[in-house]
Formats: C-alpha cells, sequence, structure tokens
C-alpha cells in the first residue's frame, strides 16, 4: 500500500498508543512511520520498551521499530497521534502544529481552547471546521484536534439523538469508569480490588463541560455551548475495559418512550462521517434486555466503537432513564482519534 499517509504515534508504550498500534494494523489509510516514548524508552525497540498488555498480539511491523524521542524537530510525518500526558502534550503539541503537522491528541490540554475542536465525527463532524480558523488565528499550517474524555465520548453520542429529536434541558450522571481509563500501570490493584473508588481526579468538571461544547453550535471562530446541564458523579470500578454511565436526562419538549427509543436506535452519523474506516456500524445499539449492556459482554459491539444504549425506561424525577456503555481505550481513546483523523484527511485538512 504505497500511497498511505505517514503517521507518528506520541507516547505509543501506553495504554492509549498501544490501541493506536493495534488499530492501526492494516489500515487502509495510514501507515505508521514513528513511535515516540518516554527518556526511559528512547533508542529501545518496541518489543522491548512496550509492556503489551492487548490480548491482540503486537503487529509485527512495530515489534522492531525504535522509540523516538518527542522531539518536534525529529517528526515529520503530515499526521500526529497523541496519547501523551496532559503536561507534556501542553508543551509538545502547538510545536508539532507550528511545524505543519496536524496533531489529534487524547490529552485535555487544549480541549478548553475556544479555537480547538473536541471532535466526534459522528456528533459533530462541523466542528472539524474550526481548523481553518486555528490555522489564521495562531500562524501555523498544524492543527490540534482532541477527543472528548473517555466517559463523555458514549455519553455524548446518546445525548446527541435524543437533542435531535427532542432537545436538552438537565443531564444527571453517574459514572463506573474502567481501570483502563487511568493509564498503566494505574490504579493500584490493592487499591481497586473489590472496591469502588468514588473520586477521579478532574472528570466530573469534565464530563460537565466538555460534553456541552461537543453538543454546541459552530459560531465563526468558536463554539457556543449548548444550552443544558450536567450533574456528573464519577467513579472508579474493578473492570478492566468500558465505561459505563447511567443517566437521567430532562428533554426540551415531551417524548413518549416509543419515540426517545426510535430516536436512539435509528440515529446514524451524519455525512462525510458514516463510510470512514472507523465509523461505527451501528453508531448506537439500543438493547432491550433488562441486564444489558456489560462491559465483559458488550463493549466490542461494532468493534468497540459503537456506544451501547439499555434499560430506558421512563423516570419520576426526569423524563427517561438509561444506561451507556462506550469502550474507553477504543471509542473513548484510540479509536476515537484515528476516527477523527480519517474525517480530518476526507475533509483535505491532512495533506501529504
Ligand atoms: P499511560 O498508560 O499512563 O501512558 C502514558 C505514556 O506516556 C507512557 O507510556 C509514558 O511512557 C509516556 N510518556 C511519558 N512522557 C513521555 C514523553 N515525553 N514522550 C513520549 N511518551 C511519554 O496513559 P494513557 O491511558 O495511555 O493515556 C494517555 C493520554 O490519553 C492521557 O493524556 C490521558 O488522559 C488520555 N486519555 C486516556 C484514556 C484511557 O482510556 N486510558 C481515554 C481518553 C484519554 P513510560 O511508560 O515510559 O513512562
Amino acid at each position: 500500500m504505497p500511497h498511505r499517509v505517514p503517521v507518528a504515534i506520541l507516547a505509543a508504550t501506553g495504554s492509549v498508543g498501544q490501541r493506536f498500534v493495534q488499530l492501526l494494523d492494516n489500515h487502509p489509510w495510514f501507515e505508521v512511520t514513528a513511535l515516540t516514548g518516554s527518556e526511559r524508552a528512547i533508542g529501545q525497540e518496541y518489543s522491548q520498551a512496550c509492556h503489551w498488555i492487548l490480548p491482540e498480539p503486537m503487529p509485527a511491523w512495530a515489534r522492531t521499530m525504535q522509540i523516538l524521542p518527542t522531539d518536534p524537530g525529529l517528526l515529520s510525518t503530515p499526521l500526529v497521534l497523541s496519547a501523551l500526558p496532559a503536561d507534556i502534550a501542553l508543551e509538545v503539541e502547538p510545536r508539532l502544529a507550528q511545524a505543519g503537522m496536524v496533531v489529534c491528541s487524547n490529552a485535555s490540554a487544549y480541549r478548553r481552547a475556544p479555537d480547538v475542536p473536541i471532535l466526534l465525527p459522528e456528533v459533530n463532524p462541523d466542528h472539524a471546521g474550526l481548523v481553518a480558523h486555528q490555522r489564521q488565528q495562531r500562524g501555523w499550517s498544524g492543527a490540534i484536534v482532541t477527543n472528548p474524555n473517555c466517559t463523555s465520548t458514549g455519553l455524548t453520542v446518546a445525548l446527541k439523538a435524543l437533542q435531535d429529536g427532542f432537545g436538552l434541558r438537565k443531564v444527571f450522571v453517574v459514572s463506573l469508569q474502567a481501570v483502563s481509563g487511568a493509564g498503566y500501570p494505574g490504579v493500584a490493584s490493592l487499591d481497586i480490588l473489590d472496591n469502588v473508588i468514588p473520586y477521579i481526579n478532574g472528570e466530573e468538571e469534565k464530563v460537565e463541560w466538555e460534553t456541552r461544547k461537543m453538543l454546541g453550535v459552530l459560531d465563526g471562530g468558536g463554539i457556543s455551548q449548548a444550552n443544558f446541564v450536567v450533574s456528573a458523579h464519577t467513579n472508579r470500578v474493578a473492570v478492566s475495559d468500558g465505561h459505563i454511565v447511567c443517566l437521567s436526562v430532562e428533554l426540551g419538549q415531551k417524548a413518549t418512550l416509543e419515540e426517545a427509543a426510535q430516536c436512539l436506535r435509528e440515529y446514524s452519523a451524519p455525512e462525510p462521517s458514516c463510510d470512514l474506516p472507523s465509523a461505527p456500524h451501528p453508531v448506537i445499539a439500543l438493547r432491550t434486555e433488562p441486564d444489558r449492556p456489560q462491559p465483559r459482554l458488550d463493549r466490542m459491539t461494532g468493534k468497540g466503537m459503537t456506544t451501547i444504549v439499555g434499560r430506558l425506561r421512563p423516570d419520576p424525577i426526569f423524563d427517561f432513564k438509561m444506561v451507556v456503555l462506550s469502550h474507553n481505550t477504543v471509542r473513548g481513546a484510540a479509536g476515537g482519534s484515528i476516527y477523527n483523523a480519517e474525517l480530518l484527511y476526507k475533509r483535505g485538512y491532512i495533506t501529504v
């Protein structure tokens, strides 16, 4: 495949970085040509430097790749997929954009910047238009585009379907988040086994804010946040992968249970996101069994890119309540960034 876009993966040894490597094996448009890591890993072969934690085997092409420093001067790919910790992303990602690279980032460092989109292609592909403004504003030819925190991802997809159908007024959320969301090695086993930790630093603020940015309106040089309120409790639970969100929602206008179900079931990704290589099929899987979705059984629906909704029922305080499941390292992280990159490539923002 000689014409694929060369891609660098930043922080390729971590939980999200490994997902990038695994998901980009045989990608039809992108070819990994550089992997970066921390001081500890630089100069080693990827198979030496990386403690591989995925059930899928490490792709053969990755095993012997040498880990590079995360130095914009040494990277020259048009596309960079970043799994950097936020404090490092804060410093490095603008330098990469300045050097002409398009950075699709998992880090939270720039999500709140007015000229940086938080993109979910099946929800707000028009927000990619902010890249043109960002380039003009910052005087660079690259770009920074982010995906949201992994808890907001499935939540926002489900809310988008309801927002389109009926509008939104109030959303109350309780998350049950997998340990892989904290990276590797993440939470100590003796802290999480037989336990629930009712605090994840900064997560509630992210869920309450990022959701409204993604569901807001592109308005010239920024996004007007959606006009509804979110209240979030976030918890870490002893699940390996897959974040559950239990939510209650008050709609802008009344709907029957069947109308709400139909809205969720029939939601589809708008053009041009629906036929990209990583597009979820279906976007939302609506389960009707009383005890689904469950992380272990359902997280790989649609190759891990589908948002799974279940237990849709009336809510005695708001209008409806339901359970949403999304795979945090696939749809909520690496798969989401790749999907964003596909959208940007298709729209002509990445040139080889
Ligand atoms: P992680 O497992 O802790 O991995 C972080 C990686 O960054 C480690 O492999 C570390 O290498 C590497 N690193 C540190 N400094 C570096 C540098 N200067 N250059 C290159 N690599 C460097 O964390 P993660 O879960 O993959 O998360 C990565 C990012 O994605 C974070 O910003 C996180 O907030 C975000 N995110 C994560 C998820 C998720 O579900 N996990 C979801 C959405 C967003 P060493 O191992 O050598 O220290």
